[in-house]
């Protein structure tokens, strides 16, 4: 089939390597000038990681990323209040932290070496639901296809949304790891007071092989104080992050300007339809949500690897886009509802949440089947999403590899 892609994200690049990979003939269009991702680190869960595994490249997130064993969250006296440790769902179960740069250029080089065209300066508006093709901004519209995958995140032209926007988001900047202090390599470190007051940081392994590792710090913030916080002078700004964390000094001695850091603004949102004739919707632009949860760039690779799978399953293309709803769908709505569950506990200008929060999730955390529920929930393996993707076809080129490797 001759298929294209809006947005050479995760879901883009990723729907790119897998289906160039079979051998469908893939263009990608994409807003930005030049390659390159926005922004700073991420977790890999177990169930992205699996994703990658199918085409083959969780070797190079490995020599990339930093692998974690636990999340770490305490309140500013030192009382944790969060505490999940993957190895409760068994001893070689891990999250891999990443700088988004290190991911970007595996897949891209992946969604390229398996044939995908990507072009770059394209700023995708609409879509000729006739010819089937994309409209771009400058009126051009792509050449007609089979398919029009919508992987254009969150901002997508093609999903009507109300006010999606959540009102906090987060400061975010790299700086090196501070090792031989506090932070251990293996974990995500946060500290909270109430629910608008939280800084973390997380090891996100080396963006190349000599390089020293880098951590992402964090600091969440009002999209209102945002302008505000522009006009504070830094080492104002860095004595309050002091006061509530005072060992993530070593981290914020690396930061002069604030230019240093993004803001990100965070967003909820899910489409209504996922499918919508040829056109359909995955990644940010299907469900959108705050990172809390560590969840949207998985949710984006388990949706890439979805499709792929549907389209090889099915002859018709019809039966193939419902047949991906249908792998999806549940994931989706699961994610997206303990998603809006959570994030008010963690983000918000609410009193109440954080206190029962503070006193309750840690003897909450101490009933037996608790340290798995946890764990797979940040793991993103609760409701399985990968048991029906097994795709022979993939699993066969991946034997075959590892037997011409023997
Ligand atoms: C600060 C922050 C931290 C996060 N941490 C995590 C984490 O730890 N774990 C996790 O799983 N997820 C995390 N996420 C979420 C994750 O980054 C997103 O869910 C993921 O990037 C979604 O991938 P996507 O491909 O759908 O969209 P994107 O990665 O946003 O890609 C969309 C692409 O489309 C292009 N584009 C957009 N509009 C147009 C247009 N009109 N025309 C042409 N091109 C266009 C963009 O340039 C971009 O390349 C985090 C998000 C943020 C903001």
């Amino acid at each position: 089939m001759k298929i294209a892609i809006g947005g050479a994200g995760i879901a883009g690049l990723t729907a790119a390597a897998f289906l160039a990979g079979a051998g469908h003939r893939v263009i990608i269009y994409d807003k930005a000038p030049q390659p390159g991702p926005v922004g700073s680190g991420l977790i890999v869960q177990p169930t992205g990681q699996a994703v990658l595994a199918a085409l083959q490249l969780d070797h190079l997130l490995m020599k990339r990323g930093s692998r974690l064993d636990r999340l770490d969250g305490r309140t500013e006296d030192g009382r944790r209040i969060l505490n999940v440790k993957y190895e409760a769902l068994g001893p070689d179960v891990f999250g891999v932290a990443v700088h988004r740069s290190s991911l970007f250029n595996i897949l891209y080089d992946a969604a390229k070496s398996a044939g995908a065209e990507i072009r770059y300066g394209r700023m995708v508006t609409g879509a000729d639901a006739q010819s089937c093709g994309f409209v771009f901004a400058d009126g051009d519209t792509s050449e007609p296809c089979d398919l029009l995958i919508d992987a254009l995140g969150r901002r997508t032209p093609f999903v009507a949304r109300e006010d999606c926007i959540l009102s906090y988001g987060a400061l975010w900047a790299n700086a090196p790891f501070p090792s031989g202090h506090e932070f251990s390599e293996n974990a995500l470190s946060q500290r909270y007071r109430s629910a608008n007051l939280s800084a973390g940081v997380m090891p996100i392994g080396s963006a190349a092989d000599k390089d020293p590792l880098q951590a992402a710090f964090f600091w969440t913030l009002g999209a209102r104080h945002y302008d505000a916080w522009l006009m504070t002078p830094l080492p104002r700004w860095k004595d309050r992050v002091l006061k509530l964390w005072p060992e993530a000094a070593p981290v914020l001695d690396h930061f002069q300007d604030h230019e240093q850091f993004v803001f990100a603004t965070y967003a909820h949102h899910t489409a209504p339809a996922p499918v919508e004739g040829r056109l359909v919707h995955m990644g940010d632009a299907w469900h959108a949500a705050s990172p809390q949860l560590g969840q949207g760039a998985n949710m984006a690779l388990i949706d890439a690897w979805a499709l792929s799978v549907a389209l090889e399953r099915y002859a018709d293309v019809d039966a193939a886009l419902a047949g991906f709803v249908e792998l999806r769908r549940n994931h989706v709505k699961l994610y997206q509802a303990i998603s809006r569950l959570f994030t008010p506990v963690y983000q918000s200008d609410s009193k109440t949440l954080p206190a029962l929060r503070d006193k309750f999730a840690a003897p909450l955390s101490t009933f037996w089947f608790m340290p798995k529920l946890l764990a797979a929930m940040v793991a993103g393996t609760l409701g399985d999403p990968l048991k029906h993707l097994q795709s022979p076809t993939i699993y066969a080129a991946k034997t075959d590899a590892a037997e011409e490797v023997v």
